[in-house]
């Protein structure tokens, strides 16, 4: 593990685990001292973060090409510019934020005045995972700066490029109040052997489990930004060419490693032959006959996650695309009809860029499919307003979508996570 105060220390190793210790004792001892409090030290930091954005803003988009193939567009539009976004909006509301909140009285308390007061939580810890490695970092330490904590950045070592940018961040902010450590697994499940004051996890279920079970050990607050299988239903009724064009945009954006993607879709048997054409008309404006040479087309993060997905396209009938190349870590924009619902592409969350249609007779019976399974992250429904409302209602999932994807991510205002 190394723990890294300044860029041009060298990186640690598993064997300098003290000096990471020292790293915890001394933004412990900066937050008692007080220094993350005051309104300008968290503004100063924000704006320390807002110039890494931009002072670097070629390396990270360098980075992002380099570990998950993502475009300039790409990586503008879902980490650089949504993660300068938030440090602005934070920048701007902080004063807002930070104020206390008056509670009304009542006879017994005429007198008094009494009120919410919003306090730092101390050391926090955000670990980060490999999909959108730069936002799911930077956003909630934009949280973590404004409430005033120290934090512990740790970032998914998957994610190689930007993980070694990330160790550029304590440059842009007081390293005594923020540090980048690295590792993966074994490294980290040491690290939350220590106590912190918050965790934030955003990463697989799987991990979250063990997270959650590290801080149940000193009763720490937690945050967990998981994933699942997002269903996506298609009502009778849509243009399909409309529908089409905003599925394939959401599923195979980043390569359909994404964890708010519509996962599947759920339509009747006449909807998926309309829906197919009509998909494979999306997938050719979007990525060209061969999308293989598409600047637009993401890469899958690794070896393994390519194996995984490639065992996956065995599932059904390939009915566009199901082509794969390992050396590139390839795999075409694929849509696979007649899955069942027992079949392994349903078991788990797909995380590449692979549409299982299945079909179901009418809305009721979608309902009743998405409702015998775990509520998910996200889900999306097409169809008229009062359709899109039943399932709203009918259903339980940490967003919502109607006739459209995950573009209310884009409102800050707007909560992310599960239920
Ligand atoms: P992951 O759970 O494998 O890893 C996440 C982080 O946990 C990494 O930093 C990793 O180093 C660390 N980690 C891995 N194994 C660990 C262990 N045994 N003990 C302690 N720490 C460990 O997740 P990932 O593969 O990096 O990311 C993909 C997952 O993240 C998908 O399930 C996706 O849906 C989910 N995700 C959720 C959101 C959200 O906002 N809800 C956003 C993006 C990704």
């Amino acid at each position: 593990m190394s723990a890294t105060g300044t860029v041009s220390e060298p990186s640690l190793g598993m064997d300098s685990f003290d000096s990471f210790e020292d790293t915890l004792r001394r933004l412990r001892e900066a937050f008692k001292a007080g220094q993350t409090r005051p309104v300008e030290f968290r503004v100063a930091q924000l704006q320390g973060l807002g110039h890494f954005l931009g002072a670097n803003k070629q390396l990270l988009q360098d980075a992002l090409a380099e570990d998950l193939g993502k475009s300039p567009f790409e990586s503008d539009i879902s980490e650089i510019i949504l993660c300068q976004n938030e440090v602005d909006l934070a920048i701007k509301s902080l004063q807002t934020w930070m104020k206390d909140e008056p509670v009304a009285t009542n006879l017994l308390t005429k007198l008094s005045s009494a009120f919410i007061r919003k306090e730092p939580f101390g050391l926090v810890i955000i670990i980060a995972p490999w999909n959108y490695p730069l936002n799911l970092m930077i956003m909630p330490l934009v949280g973590a700066i404004a409430a005033g904590n120290c934090v512990l950045l740790k970032p998914s070592e998957i994610s190689k490029n930007t993980e070694k940018l990330a160790e550029l961040l304590p440059q842009y902010l007081d390293q005594s109040c923020f540090a980048v450590v690295l590792g993966g697994p074994e490294e980290t499940g040491q690290l939350l052997e220590h106590k912190f004051d918050y965790i934030f996890f955003t990463g697989s279920p799987r991990v979250g489990k063990i997270v959650m079970a590290a801080a149940a050990k000193h009763l720490t607050p937690i945050t967990l930004e998981l994933g699942g299988k997002n269903p996506c239903y298609v009502d009778d009724s849509c243009d399909p060419q409309t529908v089409a064009n905003r599925v394939a945009w959401f599923r195979y954006f980043n390569a359909g490693q994404t964890c708010v993607a519509p996962d599947y879709i759920l339509c009747s048997q006449e909807m998926q032959e309309r829906l197919l054409p009509a998909l494979q008309s999306a997938i050719l404006r979007f990525y060209g006959d061969d999308p293989k040479t598409s600047p637009n087309l993401g890469r899958i993060i690794n070896q393994k996650h390519f194996k995984r997905l490639q065992g996956l396209l065995g599932c059904g009938r390939v009915a566009i695309g199901g082509q794969s190349e390992e050396s590139e870590r390839y795999i075409a924009p694929t849509v696979l009809v007649d899955v069942q619902e027992t079949d392994p592409v349903m078991q788990e969350e797909i995380f590449g860029p692979i549409l299982p249609l299945l079909t179901v007779k009418n809305l009721e019976e979608a309902i009743d499919f998405i409702n015998r399974r775990e509520k998910p992250l996200a889900l999306y429904a097409f169809s008229n307003n009062s359709r899109v409302n039943q399932v709203l209602d009918c259903t339980s999932s940490g967003g919502f979508g109607g006739n459209d994807g995950f573009l209310y991510l884009t409102l800050s205002a707007m909560p992310l996570g599960g239920i």
